[in-house]
């Protein structure tokens, strides 16, 4: 039996999840004539900014029914970025505290807007050693999200759920990145439970372990590099990975993920992250290969976050330049075919 306070945190998560309704469904405008429509499942307009909103809801939920969260717990986590921002955003709901331990660089400004603390590390790899010291010494909980991950039960509020309810015919695409992989896996489960024709690629930036790990079969692959696409591609395979669900993996160039995130920004008006450009990337990558085939149909890709801070990286030529990603050789190509029909 659960507790009173359990009982109506859960009561929380769910009004929560009623109140935040469903994303919207974008189309990003391709030109004329392609028989092609580009979706964009727009997560950008989650309550806290970003898809990493839905896993934060349900980690918080699975560890109140597993009596891992109780009324009081200090709530301890290794990251930073809009998944911090989305756990600080639920420890407040639920009235715990909330502790994320994130590298010396991050910004830990909006976690603390929310009344969560920010403890800052160096090197960034030891983030994971003092979650875990910090959750031990003040008897809290650490939600090691990349861990979670792999058994995460959505209770109602996954992408693939909602997504599936947005669209009248099956797409013929979904394109999405992966950071722990729990929302590739669920985009690929639902497909296959209910034996739907779509395909699911996951995109993949420099660095990360997932291309190299599909590719060649092997789930141990590491790179030891980190991702420079925030949200997305790791050094190792997370154990939430489902390769075995993932149709085809397709590598995006970091420079291309930039290009690509600048069009998103053009079209909608959204300071997209780096990794809603990869998603672009990859989807028309898709879509050519369409194209060259003559099928027609749907692709669906997310816009996982957008923030202003964003304006400052991804889309300001300055930092680009800094860290040695030369966009506009890739900006040309989206032009090339965007603006003037050209194939991929
Ligand atoms: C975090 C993130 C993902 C990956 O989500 P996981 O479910 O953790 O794999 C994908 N796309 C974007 C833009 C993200 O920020």
């Amino acid at each position: 039996m659960i507790s009173a306070w359990a009982t109506q945190a859960i009561g929380r998560l769910d009004e929560e999840r009623e109140r935040a309704g469903a994303t919207p469904l974008r189309e990003f405008p391709l030109p004329a004539g392609w028989g092609v429509r580009l979706l964009l499942k727009d997560e950008s307009a989650q309550p806290t900014g970003s898809l990493k909103h839905r896993l934060a809801r349900a980690l918080f939920h699975d560890a109140i029914i597993a009596g891992r969260i109780s009324e009081g717990t200090t709530v301890v986590e290794a990251t930073g970025g809009a998944m911090a921002t989305a756990q600080a955003y639920f420890a407040r709901l639920l009235g715990l505290p909330y502790v994320a331990v994130m590298p010396k660089k991050s910004s830990g400004a909006e976690v603390e807007r929310l009344g969560g603390t920010c403890r800052y590390v160096d090197p960034p790899l030891a983030i994971y050693e003092e979650a875990r010291r910090l959750a031990d010494r003040v008897k809290g909980h650490c939600l090691d999200h990349y861990a979670a991950a792999a058994a995460v039960d959505w209770h109602g509020g996954s992408l693939a759920e909602e997504l599936f309810e947005q669209v009248a015919e099956c797409p013929r695409w979904i394109v999405v990145g992966a950071g722990t992989g729990a929302t590739s896996a669920a985009l690929g489960r639902h497909l296959r439970d209910r034996g739907l024709p779509g395909r699911l690629a996951v995109v993949d930036p420099e660095n990360s372990a997932y291309f190299p790990g599909w590719a060649y079969g092997t789930p141990d692959y590491t790179t030891g590099m980190p991702s420079r696409i925030e949200g997305i591609g790791r050094p190792r395979v997370e154990p939430g990975f489902a390769a075995d669900v993932v149709d085809l993996v397709v590598p995006v160039p970091d420079a291309a993920s930039v290009a690509a995130a600048r069009r998103v920004c053009e079209a909608t008006g959204l300071a997209v992250g780096p990794a809603t450009g990869t998603n672009l990337w990859g989807a028309l990558e898709l879509i050519g290969r369409m194209r060259a085939e003559d099928v027609r149909g749907d692709v669906v890709t997310v816009i996982g976050d957008a923030h202003p801070r964003h304006l400052s990286t991804c889309h300001d030529d300055a930092w680009a330049k800094g860290k040695g990603l030369d966009w506009e050789p890739h900006a040309a190509r989206l032009a090339r075919v965007l603006d003037h029909g050209e194939s991929w």
